[in-house]
């Protein structure tokens, strides 16, 4: 099913240089890098290339300092902690030079400063991409979550040398494809989380895709009032109750089912652990929001979920960061988890919120694949082609 070229296409890499593009783009405090997850995921693809004896240039951005030298923007201190989830030696070139890299011995790591302190990363400047390529002798993108922009490392490069998906992109590029690229049916979406004018594009492409759309979270609540529905102090886009009527249309004509709740969890403050009612959705109160989706729901979309053989998540169903409006997200995480452990449903998530949610539910582990890009992961689901990854097929 790949188009495009992975590790296992690379040949012989001993003495080879290879820029590889990754993201090193992790939380820091004082200094110090406070999660490490992004810089894991890349372990298997510098690994292999390392001790395949290729001289390893790790090209990355950190933050947005816009084309100019800025200081706190510099990759130096996430050299440590990559060099700790690698166990190895990694070292950090402030400019690259073919004297310097030259001089590596075969199987080095080596950050290359962020590339984001050239205005030509950002504008895909062919100059620029014709420079860079120029100190090495084979690309490797592994970094699904900066693909969806078509700047000089993750597009322009892929122009001069032959291009190769690294290990992280690969996982997520075939965990992405059995899930809405070409998955076992029946597939159920579920999207949630607070607007839906943030996911319109999203719904928009998962109605031609999926057999089971279920709506959760504040962007519910339109919805619902689109229906008629009366939801009180709720989050709701009352003026986007059209857009969503035109969604519901669309659904129908593609024999898409669309799952609203029918009871909802609401209190009348939103702070933790208030006093709630558990209500249908045509008895709430001109005083009350709507914080969480009700448990019948919530037993009705697990009875859906047990008759699919694939679910794709973004989204929370409630207000979860708050209890108890953690329940329904808790509960259908749990249930997805454990259909994904006996093997009758392939389970695939994404978004920042979504993430910290199904960490929360102790489901991540369960899930066939979670994605940690953001805006990559969002793009995908509205079905674009994501230009970093489109550069690989081409160059195939
Ligand atoms: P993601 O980051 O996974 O794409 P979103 O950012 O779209 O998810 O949405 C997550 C946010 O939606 C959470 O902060 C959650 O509290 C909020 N949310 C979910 N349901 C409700 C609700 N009923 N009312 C208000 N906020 C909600
Ligand atoms: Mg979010």
């Amino acid at each position: 099913m790949t188009a495009f070229r992975t590790l296992d296409d690379i040949g012989d890499v001993a003495g080879k240089r290879a820029l590889v593009r990754v993201d090193l783009n992790v939380p820091m405090a004082d200094g110090a890098v406070t999660d490490d997850t992004r810089l894991r995921a890349h372990v298997p693809t510098i690994t292999e290339l390392s001790d395949a004896g290729a001289k390893v240039l790790l090209l990355a951005h950190f933050g947005r300092p816009k084309g100019e030298y800025k200081p706190e923007f510099s990759l130096r201190p996430v050299v440590p902690a990559l060099a700790d989830v690698l166990g190895r030696d990694v070292k950090f070139m402030e400019r690259p030079s073919g004297e310097a890299i030259a001089d590596l011995a075969d199987g080095s790591v080596v950050v290359i400063e962020n590339t984001r302190y050239a205005p030509g990363e950002e504008k895909n400047d062919p100059g620029m991409a014709k420079v860079i390529a120029g100190f090495g002798d084979l690309y490797v993108n592994d970094a699904f979550s900066v693909s969806h922009r078509a700047h000089m490392s993750t597009e322009g490069l892929t122009h001069h040398l032959p291009s190769f998906a690294g290990r992280a992109m690969e996982a997520e590029l075939k965990a992405l494809e059995a899930a809405l690229g070409n998955p076992e049916h029946p597939v159920a979406a579920v999207v949630g989380g607070a607007k839906v004018s943030t996911k319109l594009a999203v719904l928009e492409h998962l109605v031609t895709k999926v057999d089971h759309l279920i709506i959760g979270g504040g962007m519910a609540n339109t919805f619902l009032a689109a229906r008629g529905v009366d939801v009180g102090k709720s989050l709701c886009e009352h003026d986007l109750t059209d857009t969503a009527v035109a969604i519901l249309e669309a659904a129908d004509r593609a024999e898409c089912t669309v799952h609203l709740p029918y009871d909802v969890v609401v209190a009348k403050e939103f702070a933790a652990n208030p006093p709630t009612r558990t209500v249908n959705v045509h008895d709430v109160a001109a005083d009350e929001m709507i914080l969480d989706i009700g448990p019948a729901a919530v037993e009705a979309l697990a009875d859906v979920l047990k008759t699919c053989r694939t679910v794709v998540w973004n989204g929370p169903l409630g207000a979860f960061e708050t209890p108890p409006f953690d329940a329904a997200t808790v509960a259908l995480a749990q249930t997805a988890a454990a259909l994904t452990r006996e093997g009758s449903l392939v389970s695939v998530a994404g978004g920042g919120d979504t993430v910290a949610a199904l960490n929360h539910a102790g489901a991540s582990e369960d899930f066939t694949f979670i994605s940690t890009a953001g805006g990559a992961f969002l793009e995908w689901m509205e079905g674009k082609e994501l230009p970093g990854v489109k550069a690989l097929h081409q160059s195939a």
